[in-house]
């Protein structure tokens, strides 16, 4: 960590939690729409979901064998095979024609609909079908019990079952439910649409050819990459410059969008114009976060074409723009989008290294968890400062700092938030 700072406490800053608050308070869930099932997908679920079906819609075997009457095969054994009559063969998607009566089995496929007056199912393995001649009598070598083998209609969902509440994200498996129960559209929340725009006399394109004086904009990829993993729909400009005309020419193509999000010019430089231009055509706020990366954050509504749109205004240095927009954008789409607040989850875990904390404000360190000797450790970056990207993608998590603590010691314990963006962390935890 860098040269040290004095140490002082920002009592007119706001907090991490008070921003959001304050950001979430003009996001609403956006209007309904109707999606087909295979673009479902991430999309969160409008109205409840009531089932008009049994599932399964009929009793079915779980076994492919014989469908039998308990009384019949009470006593069955290998020492006392029981012969029944077959009186018809059932493959799965067919209807039985006949019911069974005493002395009588069907042969049956897994998934095929019981017989009426079958109460059980033996499954192949326990009757004489391999060493039988005969294919009109089956040998039964065991005892079963009340419907043994067979899946009760309705046993997974009832007809009239509320099966999926609102609100509810659609994973694979909600995916397979609604498909379960023959449900084609599905009544989701619209996904919010994003505009995403650097500013920054600076900036060039990835593609184009390097220019003295010149870096690449990397903000305005990664912020709609991050869009996208939180399911939002990104609608990107390049980048603009900072000027005040320049900026709103860009901005003004964002008229259909939910929520706007910038990046850079909101520091206290001289070419610093985001907050000029939202003080202008909208009413702004700039805020100074407790949080270290990405103090500065400009947030506001921008009246463009007659519409009010929510703007985030995220500092420039990539990874101070990666943390805020996490901190409060990646919330904004998941409110517009009628997900459920999720906070990262927060894992205790050893720190290897001192990290200090200069300036008081909450700090979020990037560090690196891995497990040794099956003890969770926390590794910080070497190099932490907001403007080294790699950083972000060799570690896998924020460990915590809170303000006013100006040292976490090695071989603490501490909170470290692992945020979702790289891997898996149950390999961490298991
Ligand atoms: P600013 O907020 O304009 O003072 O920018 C802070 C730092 O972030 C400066 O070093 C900028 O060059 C850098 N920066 C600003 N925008 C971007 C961007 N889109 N991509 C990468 N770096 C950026
Ligand atoms: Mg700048």
């Amino acid at each position: 960590m860098s040269k040290k700072r004095k140490s002082h406490y920002h009592a007119d800053m706001l907090s991490v939690e008070e921003a959001r608050e304050k950001i979430l308070s003009v996001f609403n869930k956006l209007e309904e729409i109707s999606v087909n099932l295979e673009d479902s997908l991430g999309y969160v679920i409008s109205k409840d979901v009531v089932s008009k079906i049994n599932v399964p819609p009929w009793n079915n075997s779980a076994m492919d064998g014989y469908a039998v009457l308990l009384k019949d095969v009470k006593k069955a054994s290998n020492d006392n095979i029981v012969y029944l009559n077959v009186i018809e063969e059932i493959a799965a998607g067919n209807m039985p024609k006949k019911s069974i009566s005493l002395g009588q089995a069907s042969r049956i496929m897994t998934g095929a609909p019981v017989p009426d007056g079958a109460n059980a199912v033996v499954p192949f393995e326990d009757t004489d079908e391999n060493q039988s001649k005969s294919k009109e009598k089956i040998g039964i070598k065991i005892d079963v019990v009340d419907f043994e083998n067979i899946r009760k209609c309705g046993e997974d969902i009832s007809e009239g079952d509320k099966v999926i509440t609102k609100g509810t994200e659609i994973t694979p498996a909600v995916v397979g439910v609604l498909a379960s129960i023959g449900y084609d559209q599905i009544e989701v929340y619209r996904k919010p649409k994003v505009g995403i725009l650097s500013t920054g006399n600076e900036l060039i394109e990835p593609g184009e050819k390097l220019e003295k004086g010149k870096i690449y904009n990397s903000n305005s990829s990664t912020i709609a990459s991050l869009t996208e993993q939180y399911g939002g729909e990104t609608i990107s400009q390049t980048h603009s410059e900072d000027t005040i005309e320049d900026l709103e020419k860009k901005l003004y193509n964002f008229h259909d969008v939910d929520l706007i999000v910038t990046s850079a010019g909101v520091s206290k430089g001289d070419y610093d114009v985001v907050k000029d231009v939202l003080n202008k055509n909208g009413d702004m706020n700039f805020w100074s976060v407790n949080m270290r990366p990405a103090k500065p954050l400009a947030f506001g509504q921008i009246v463009i074409k007659d519409k009010k749109i929510p703007l985030i205004g995220l500092p420039g240095n990539p990874v101070s723009a990666m943390i805020a927009f996490e901190k409060f954008g990646r919330y904004a789409i998941d409110k517009m989008s009628g997900k459920k607040i999720k906070h990262r989850p927060i894992i205790k875990a050893t720190l290897t290294e001192d990290i200090h904390n200069y300036d008081g404000r909450r700090l979020y360190a990037r560090v690196k968890v891995s497990k040794e000797d099956s003890k969770i450790i926390a590794t910080p970056l070497k190099n932490q400062s907001s403007g080294v990207l790699t950083s972000m993608f060799l570690s896998n998590g924020l460990a915590i700092c809170p303000s006013g603590t100006d040292i976490l010691k090695k071989d603490q314990k501490i909170d470290v938030e692992m945020f979702g963006w790289n891997e898996d962390i149950s390999e961490i935890l298991n």
